[in-house]
């Protein structure tokens, strides 16, 4: 990756031993070997193990082509079909073609290009991957904003639209945490039945293979479920804060939330599994931001300090937090979009028509 990037910023990067066609092709400057960057001992494991990144041609609905006419990825749009020249074989006219993932295309309506591709190998077999870049300004926000406070998935994510300082709708979004907690308690359970059988010599044994099999598929399918929550909720935000034209106010506070969750007493790994792929979901969120132009700001929106008097809020039962200077009082999850209202309006009174 690190080489494909080198070459990507156009320095010339020198792969011996690969067909001097293709190589004329990699995307970045390769005719003049002299002076280049040559890299490793033994050419073909570097090829094998290095993604390359080779020039494209990209043929549209109308005919129009962008692109190098000799390059060796041609996206063609009008067949929806990517043929690779020259690449899978060392003939001059050896051709493979692959169907065109539907992603590209909704991609490419978007207004994106597909300069390069990388081609590499991923769990030991070729894999070809299409790189989208796209330039957009962001839009001029319309006064709406849309905030959101990234907390565990025990409590999720909590977000709220507002606008001229009122708010019009909030929720706190996360995944099926009953499911979560039955999973988790059934690798528990397994785990100590290997155990169990360790101690009574069966350690090698199928029964003890097939168990360890078992709690795997369990924790791999707790992460799969934070995974696509985060996946589905970056997206459905982004969508939210397009159709309001809204700015985009991101609170990270996964690490306020650890400690939240510490002090509750939950074990480490359970908090670990609460935590997992909230990073994913930020990193989602900002990209997907980039790509269709939402403006967005990362700010720290408080949850224990008063969004009106600036006061330390006491936490009372239930996640209520109250402000004995003030009288402020808010459901826990809230207090950081009264934040941004604070923030993110012009007339701070409007504050107080919260109830
Ligand atoms: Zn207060």
């Amino acid at each position: 990756m690190a080489l494909s990037n080198l070459a990507y910023r156009d320095y010339e990067v020198w792969a011996p031993d690969i067909l001097k066609s293709i190589q004329y092709q990699l995307y970045g400057s390769f005719k003049n070997y002299m002076g280049s960057l040559v890299f490793g001992t033994e050419p073909r494991r570097w090829f094998a193990e290095t993604w390359v990144p080779l020039k494209t041609l990209r043929i549209y609905g109308n005919g129009s082509m962008k692109g190098s006419r000799v390059a060796p990825v041609v996206l063609d749009f009008k067949k929806n079909v990517i043929r690779l020249r020259q690449v899978c074989g060392d003939e001059p006219r050896y051709t493979v073609e692959l169907p065109m993932p539907e992603w590209v295309i909704d991609r490419i309506r978007e207004g994106a290009d597909v300069k390069f591709a990388m081609i590499g190998l991923r769990d030991n077999k070729p894999y070809l991957a299409l790189v989208a870049e796209r330039v957009v300004e962001p839009y001029q926000p319309s006064g709406y904003v849309l905030a959101v406070d990234v907390n565990s998935w025990k409590y999720g994510i909590a977000w709220g639209l507002i606008k001229n300082g009122k708010l019009i709708t909030w929720r706190t979004e996360k995944p099926d945490t009953f499911l979560i907690n039955t999973l988790y308690h059934q690798t528990m359970d397994r785990e100590r039945k290997v155990g169990k059988l360790k101690t009574l010599g069966y350690s090698g044994s199928a029964r003890v293979d097939k168990i360890k099999e078992q709690t795997q598929a369990r924790r791999s399918k707790i992460y799969r479920i934070t995974r696509d929550k985060a996946y589905f909720l970056a997206s459905k935000l982004v969508k939210k804060a397009l159709k309001y034209k809204a700015l985009l106010i991101i609170d990270d506070m996964t690490e306020e939330s650890r400690r939240e969750l510490l002090e509750e007493g939950l074990p480490r790994d359970v908090i670990k599994l609460l935590m997992s792929n909230l990073k994913r979901f930020v990193h989602q969120l900002e990209t997907l931001a980039q790509w269709y132009g939402v403006p967005y700001e990362l700010k720290r929106l408080y949850s224990k300090k008063c969004p009106v008097c600036e006061h330390e809020l006491t936490q009372l039962p239930g996640r209520i937090m109250v402000c004995s200077n003030c009288g402020f009082k808010a459901p826990r999850d809230l207090v950081p979009i009264y934040w941004a209202m604070k923030l993110y309006s012009s007339t701070e009174e409007q504050l107080y028509h919260k109830e």
